[in-house]
């Protein structure tokens, strides 16, 4: 058995190593190292690729939120409110720009922001929210979007982990994640679905005057070469970066399906057990049909009764199965972004979840003997306990 890798970018690049190849050489060649072509030929490509008007490539994903948030021209004092649940980079820049961070509870089943918890949460300061479509599968964007209108609030997705998902509303109208708020942000960090060889990430509008905004700011501020009109940030995706996600973006459904595959057979293996419980897809096929495109499954993700988890992890490790826990500590319990105003009663589930949750191996790469390998040493350790 091949050794098992909890991301397998060396699987994947020899796949695809000569298109990726020229693609680099291409821009070595040319020496259009900044905006060169290739990262104007990329941005279309994913524009077309998701139906939107606008795609700004920039540094990273972190980047892409805070320009996003710079963009809408949100000021000192408004409030924005997320997921308690997920990356630090989503607080990290609200706070950066000396906005009001409002941590919210987050969905037992689905782990993405709970739509009770922002209701509560708005106030006439609230200028925006933003649902990360954590792990890969989007948040409730019909209710936020519902709500974005009654309210007069932003809605940016944060969508670093949800790039090729599609979201599927009540009236059964699709649409890719990234493209139902009024500005979407995504990172290509290497792990991340669509990765690059490096940082690298992208702000998605169908707005026309924002779009416009974005690429100044994403470029000191500048709309016309050194007048310099509002305070911007250098954030660009070099041009290398963009050869090699030009390279890869056609292979993104192909990427997604290998990962949604690999969580069809671990759903399988795990169905029905008593102490393992696998994770819940919205669109009511529970990610096992064949023709499911609501979840890109950037982790698959369980929850183990919280005696065994950390055992769990210990042992997967001592069998050479890599793993990880995504994520162990709230935000509103991380010291950059402890608040007097969070009451833990009210984080039922976020304290909960960093107890049970463990992520499993999961890329393009995986093959069922691993897979095989993989839910039976679960399996077998769940059972002794
Ligand atoms: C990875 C990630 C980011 C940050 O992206 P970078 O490119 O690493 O800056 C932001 N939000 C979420 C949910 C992420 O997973």
């Amino acid at each position: 058995m091949k050794k098992i890798q909890m991301v397998d970018l060396k699987g994947q690049y020899a796949d695809i190593k000569s298109v990726v190849n020229d693609s680099i050489q291409e821009v070595i060649e040319n020496t259009t190292f900044i905006n060169g072509p290739k990262v104007h030929e990329f941005q279309k490509n994913l524009e077309t690729y998701l139906g939107i008007k606008h795609v700004i490539p920039c540094a990273n994903g972190t980047d892409a939120l805070q320009i996003a948030m710079m963009g809408l021209g949100l000021k000192p004092g408004d409030e924005v409110i997320t997921a308690d649940f997920t990356f630090a980079a989503t607080v990290e820049v609200i706070a950066l720009l000396n906005l009001t961070p409002v941590l919210v509870d987050v969905d037992p089943d689905t782990f993405n922001i709970d739509i009770e918890a922002v209701k509560k949460a708005i106030t006439p300061k609230t200028k925006a929210i933003v649902p990360v479509h954590l792990f890969g599968q989007c948040a409730n964007m019909e209710a936020l979007m519902a709500l974005a209108k009654a309210h007069d609030i932003y809605i940016i997705e944060d969508n670093a982990q949800g790039i090729g998902a599609k979201y599927t509303n009540s009236k059964g109208e699709k649409a890719m994640s990234g493209t139902i708020g009024h500005v979407a942000s995504t990172s290509f960090f290497p792990s991340k679905n669509l990765g690059c060889y490096g940082d690298g990430g992208a702000i998605f509008t169908n707005d026309d005057d924002l779009a416009h905004k974005l690429r100044g700011i994403v470029n000191h501020g500048m709309y016309e070469r050194y007048h310099h009109d509002v305070v911007g940030v250098n954030s660009r995706l070099d041009s290398i970066q963009a050869a090699v996600l030009d390279a890869k973006l056609p292979h993104l459904d192909h990427y997604n399906n290998a990962r949604r595959s690999a969580a069809r057979k671990y759903n399988k293996a795990f169905t029905n057990h008593p102490k393992i419980t696998t994770p819940k897809t919205v669109n009511g096929c529970e990610g096992i049909c064949d023709t499911c495109d609501c979840h890109v499954f950037h982790q698959y993700t369980l929850k183990i009764e919280h005696s065994n988890r950390d055992a769990l992890a210990k042992h997967l490790n001592e069998k050479e199965i890599p793993c990880g826990v995504y994520y162990p500590i709230p935000l509103h319990k991380q010291k950059a972004y402890i608040d007097s105003r969070y009451q833990e009663a009210h984080f039922k589930v976020t304290n909960q979840l960093v107890q049970e949750v463990i992520s499993l191996p999961m890329h393009t790469e995986l093959d069922d003997e691993q897979i095989e390998f993989i839910t039976k040493t679960v399996i077998d350790f769940v059972d002794k306990k």
